[in-house]
């Protein structure tokens, strides 16, 4: 291992006058990301320009300032900290005691760690090369002109290239590179930006490009940029490795090379992610609003999903029937210069791997697994330790929101609610598609990144991987599990297997409802409604269109969608057109055959027969009250759309299809069952069959469908207000990514006077349960103490 200069040096010392006599002495304790992202450089800066004295030190949780000055100038000093910090810190908490008696400290000094660097302090996640790096990548007289790795302590890789802590060069993947004397007085030089920057390097020292062929092998060519942009614009696909893992890139204006990518990813009509060079270029692509413009611009660069423009010029195949186009903008050097140079309008960028599997992150695994995708290889020598993959949001209502929570904002912790604070370490395993983890400590919970679908050993392995990585980089030792109620739940077996520590089971939609309000910070009870496409409920049937009272602890189920039958059980989830059968059978009955609408006029009469079979005699057709299922019957109905290539397709073309004029909407019952209600949805869809047979189109119908949800979940809630008096809704689930169904349901609750809780920081989807999950179980641990199963 590389051995680097031992910590210790001589104080640093600044020039500020000797305080006078009406100065004031005050302490201050910094918690959150402050280690690894040039704080103390920053506070001795600052403390500098206020004229203050005193010094800055690391401690175990964060950073510890004490300043001595004029009463003013400690104010505009503190200002100053929350509101200038540098771009990767991030600000928890400051905890202030002032008016101690003054020191007279001759000068502000960076002081060494007294309990070494901190373990426990937060780790930063990888963000976008900054402005000035960017100045100097394009400053022809600057030593790191085009380097492809430049980086500052304001920039640049961190959470992927961790192997433990403390966050120090040698246990990163940098670790194989000896800085050069250049580098290394940049290293040590407390005014300069790359003061402990642990990934600092220059062409002289540090990791560089390499192109390989298709079969793996070194490329002689002089340079790999310029080759690799060689090759682009001759529509090859080229794997490039990035920040978090691989990705699989073409020229998207070119439709042969991003037909040839679809193809032989195996990637039916999922949209690919694209990259331009800059807002312009975005502008030039898709409505960009001031919001959407805000997220694409931000630091951690995640993919946008914004509306796309006619005429945008690129590859119809780049998002096939989809009229969203997800964006980045370049975040890494290397994406500077391959667009810049390159002169590309956009580049699909997509994740390095196929379909279903984890992003790649190693160059002989992506020479393997890519094989017979990619036509040559960009690679690098400085490693990913751990695969993180790009970020999505979305724009809704002004708030950027997450769909898929990994690179620029893991590990950033959700801070809960302090009255949590108290509860023992947990780790929530989440769920089975879009899978994160959760680990708890006080009061912040870790989500992990995006994990993916637990369905083959590739993610399994990474799951394992993301667990252990975390509790070792986070310092956890948890002392609950937390897991799914569904046993055959990869997560479920891997806490079972696990073992020695008290296991606590939480339901699907309960933990999508805690995850609201735990990111939220309150504690409930609330009416939580929960809208999905599938989850086991305690009564053993699949649930997904849920209305609970719930909190932390427990929860009561109020209402639910009537139930229908899931002919083929999961699978009916990729085949809308038949749960559009089932629908019909439960509405209609064996009549549904004589319905005149042209789904049933064009059905393939087996597939008929065989659904309708299944369904009338219960054979391998669970019952569901899943709010998704009902989605696909309806786009299914239209003849919008009838088997799903991709997750959430039919509901998502079944909203994009919507004309936003029609007003009108459609009937609905409530029948009481025990001490909950169901909603009867077959008299909606006995409507909409009216309707199509009266040749409404199906934009209007879809409209009148969106209407009725909007409406009926909204008069529920007014209902279990009457009843209980609880007046606070969270709004949780996978089904709340349509934007119509979302916002419509929040505008007409908040119009009701319910206050209306929702998800930003982590994802509406199953990507947000392990919050939920973990909060749940922490809270349920507390109050039950050790009458837990182990
Ligand atoms: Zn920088
Ligand atoms: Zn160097």
């Amino acid at each position: 291992m590389v051995r680097l200069a031992p910590r210790a040096r001589e104080e640093i010392v600044n020039d500020a006058g000797r305080p006078g006599p009406e100065s004031r002495r005050s302490f201050g304790s910094i918690q959150g990301i402050v280690q690894g992202v040039g704080f103390r450089p920053f506070v001795y800066q600052l403390a500098r320009r206020c004229g203050l004295t005193g010094y800055v030190v690391n401690t175990p949780v964060g950073v510890d300032v004490e300043v001595e000055g004029p009463k003013e100038d400690l104010e505009r000093f503190f200002a100053a900290l929350r509101d200038e910090h540098p771009p990767l810190a991030h600000i928890s908490a400051i905890e202030r005691i002032d008016d101690l008696p003054p020191e007279h400290r001759a000068r502000f000094e960076i002081r060494e760690s007294r309990t070494g660097e901190a373990r426990s302090a937060l780790i930063s996640p990888d963000v976008s090369v900054c402005g000035d790096c960017l100045r100097e990548l394009d400053d022809p007289r600057d030593r790191r002109y085009r380097y492809p790795f430049i980086n500052c302590t304001n920039c640049g890789p961190r959470y992927t290239i961790i192997q433990d802590i403390p966050y120090d060069r040698p246990l990163t993947t940098m670790g194989r590179f000896v800085m050069c004397a250049a580098c290394r007085a940049e290293y040590e030089d407390p005014e300069d930006r790359r003061f402990h920057a642990q990934p600092n390097a220059c062409p002289r020292c540090g990791p560089r490009l390499a192109l390989h062929d298709a079969a793996g092998n070194p490329l002689a060519c002089g340079d790999p940029l310029e080759e690799t942009i060689r090759r682009l614009r001759a529509g090859e696909v080229l794997a490039v490795k990035g920040l978090g893992g691989f990705h699989l890139a073409v020229d998207a204006a070119r439709h042969d090379a991003v037909s040839r990518l679809r193809r032989r990813k195996h990637r039916e009509e999922k949209p690919f992610a694209l990259m331009v060079a800059g807002l312009e270029a975005a502008r030039s692509l898709a409505r960009i609003a001031p919001a959407d413009a805000e997220a694409l611009t931000s630091i951690q660069r995640p993919i946008v999903l914004v509306e796309q423009r006619d005429g945008h010029g690129l590859s119809p195949e780049v998002a096939p029937r989809n009229r969203l186009f997800g964006l980045m903008l370049p975040y890494t050097p290397l994406h500077h210069l391959l667009l810049r140079e390159g002169g590309f309008r956009a580049l699909v960028m997509t994740s390095g791997n196929l379909s279903e599997e984890p992003i790649t992150i190693a160059d002989e695994d992506a020479f393997l697994r890519l094989r017979g995708v990619a036509d040559a290889f960009l690679v690098h020598d400085r490693d990913i330790h751990l695969r993180s993959d790009d970020s999505i949001v979305r724009v809704v209502g002004g708030v950027p929101r997450q769909i898929r929570r990994s690179r620029g904002f893991v590990p950033v912790p959700v801070f809960l609610h302090e009255d949590l604070s108290a509860l023992p370490p947990v780790l929530a395993v989440g769920g089975e598609l879009k899978n994160t983890v959760c680990l708890t400590k006080e009061n912040r919970a870790f989500v992990s990144q995006h994990v993916g679908d637990m369905e083959n050993l590739e993610t399994l392995d990474f799951f394992r991987l993301t667990v252990s990585h975390l509790e070792r980089i986070l310092e956890i030792e948890p002392r609950v599990l937390a897991c799914d109620l569904h046993p055959d739940y990869l997560g479920s077996r891997y806490a079972r297997e696990r073992g020695g520590l008290p296991r606590v089971e939480v339901q699907h939609h309960h933990a999508h409802i805690v995850s609201v309000i735990a990111e939220n910070r309150v504690q409930g009870p609330v009416i939580g409604i929960a809208l999905d496409g599938t989850g086991l409920g305690d009564d053993g049937t699949v649930w997904g269109g849920e209305i609970l009272l719930a909190d932390p602890v427990s929860y009561r189920r109020a209402a639910w969608l009537q139930p229908a039958p899931l002919p083929g059980g999961d699978a009916a989830a990729r085949f809308p057109r038949r749960m559009a059968l089932s629908y019909l059978h439960r509405a209609f009955g064996e009549g549904l055959f004589d319905l005149a609408v042209p789904f049933v006029r064009d059905l393939d009469p087996k597939e008929a027969e065989l659904v309708v079979q299944m369904v009338s005699r219960g054979v391998r057709s669970p019952l569901t009250s899943s709010c998704g299922r009902l989605f696909d019957a309806v786009s299914a109905l239209l003849g919008i759309r009838g088997e799903n290539r991709y997750e959430g397709q039919a509901p998502m073309e079944l909203e994009a299809a919507q004309d936003e004029a029609e007003t009108g909407r459609y009937p609905w019952e409530t029948e009481r069952l025990g001490d909950g209600r169901v909603l009867m949805t077959d008299p909606l869809l006995r409507a909409v069959v009216e309707d199509l047979a009266a040749g409404l189109s199906p934009a209007r119908i879809s409209r009148r469908f969106h209407n009725t949800l909007v409406r009926m979940l909204a008069e529920m809630c007014r209902a279990l207000r009457d009843e209980t008096g609880l007046h606070e809704v969270a709004l949780g689930g996978g089904s709340f990514q349509n934007v119509t169904l979302f916002t419509g349901l929040h505008r007409a609750l908040t119009e009701d006077g319910f206050t209306v809780y929702s998800h930003a920081l982590v994802p509406t989807n199953d990507g947000g349960l392990s919050l939920g999950q973990a909060v749940s179980a922490a809270a349920r641990f507390a109050q039950m103490g050790s009458g837990l199963e182990i």
